[in-house]
């Protein structure tokens, strides 16, 4: 693909024109032998994207390239038109993102694990025994009381599941190419924090004095007397999706990840909790206030990863009942796909290509009766890379001038 996806602010132009982009997390599958040889798409009763089908423009997205697995990340990355090959978002942050911290530009984020070493110094057991949830809970507290600031950086920590737990670095100048402390493995010490550069010699200073510190106060604790640290990542800077297209931007999701995800892109991204009837209700209330929506549905990817084909199944047919509840809003684009394929058969995302529904009077030609990976293959948008959506949609919402005279 040309530079001009990455340069799209040129071609755009102002409009009323409202759009809307349905992710349904992990919407793809393959045919499952122990259902017929169906899809999950095609196992569904539908009868909402079926009729909206035959109105749409249908096709095949590749999520990030031929045959590559992704993430979550890189395949919203793909879906808001940025190129998620060069745009990494490294696991610290994600991890940041995923237990609900505002990240700030420049930011430092890391994965940290309790642990428990012995007299000598070496690691015994990487995950502190498993501590429950509000153990960290405590222990992170007592650290974020006593630890606030480390020189100039101010040292930001949130508990997470289990033994987990994030560390932010929020200060000038830091680098984020350190090597991790956690060993991964058992009957070794950690290692040193060490930077790789300039800016990151200062972070893995900062890093040292916060395990000093912070080690200090947890010495006593019978299994949680040590921490880890791994996958340091800074906050890209990045330019915000709302000034890229020249739209008002709201995200509606649940998953602090996706909502984190969606800020990191300058979206406004409220709270809203419950399931996707709730979010749909945010949908609605939002509607005069913004131009592009961005609304997340994770269900179907948590039954596919569980590998409950049954399960996604009824997710699809959950969506389809509320779809007519947006319909209602006479969207001027609609866009249902998702951010990469998760199979029941495979019990995990994939590298398939997400089937797509592209609902505008200027989509291009309808050509299916169905919504379904299979319909999709023979649709008129073909099969092209999920970092072009964005600049369809954009056109089909009439928001896109002329390239070239
Ligand atoms: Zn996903």
């Amino acid at each position: 693909m040309g530079n001009i996806l990455n340069n799209l602010k040129s071609l755009t132009k102002k409009s009323k024109s409202k759009m809307v982009l349905c992710v349904v997390d992990g919407l793809g599958g393959i045919p499952h032998p122990d259902f017929g040889g169906k899809t999950e798409l095609e196992a569904a009763r539908t009868p909402n994207l079926d009729a909206l089908a035959q109105k749409s423009t249908l096709g095949l997205m590749v999520p990030v390239q031929y045959g590559v697995t992704p993430g979550s990340g890189p395949g919203h990355i793909a879906l808001f038109g940025y190129d998620p090959e060069e745009l990494v978002i490294g696991r610290g942050v994600l991890e940041a993102l995923g237990v609900g911290m505002e990240l700030q530009e420049g930011d430092i984020a890391a994965r940290a694990n309790f642990a428990t070493k012995n007299a000598e110094g070496i690691i015994t057991d990487r995950r502190a025994g498993r501590i429950s949830t509000e153990e960290c809970q405590r222990l992170v507290q007592r650290l974020q009381e006593s630890i606030q600031t480390i020189e100039d950086v101010e040292i930001l920590l949130k508990a997470g599941k289990e033994h987990r737990f994030v560390m932010v670095l929020r200060g000038k100048d830091l680098g984020d190419n350190l090597q991790d402390t956690d060993p991964q493995k058992e009957g070794l010490p950690p290692y040193e924090p060490k930077g790789f550069d300039t800016l990151s010699e200062k972070t893995a200073y900062i890093v040292k004095r916060f395990l000093e510190k912070a080690e200090g106060i947890i010495e006593s604790e019978p299994r949680a007397n040590a921490i880890l640290l791994r996958g340091f990542s800074k906050s890209p800077t990045l330019e915000k999706f709302p000034e890229r297209y020249g739209v008002r931007a709201l995200a509606i999701a649940i998953y602090p990840m996706y909502k984190g995800i969606a800020r990191l892109f300058g979206f406004d991204t409220p709270d809203v909790e419950g399931d996707l009837r709730n979010e749909i209700e945010l949908l609605k209330s939002q509607w005069q206030e913004y131009d592009f929506f961005f609304l997340h549905y994770k269900d179907t990817d948590k039954a596919g990863e569980d590998g409950d084909f049954s399960r996604k199944v009824e997710c699809i047919e959950y969506f389809d009942s509320l779809l007519p509840e947006i319909l209602s809003l006479s969207p001027d684009v609609l866009v249902i796909t998702g951010d990469h394929s998760t199979p029941s058969l495979l019990r995990g995302h994939s590298w398939h290509p997400s089937p797509v529904l592209l609902y505008s009077p200027y989509g291009g030609v309808p050509t299916g009766t169905r919504f379904t990976e299979r319909e999709c293959a023979s649709g008129y948008l073909g099969h092209f890379p999920a970092k072009a959506l964005m600049s369809l949609m954009l056109a089909s919402a009439l928001r896109l001038g002329k390239f070239g005279a």
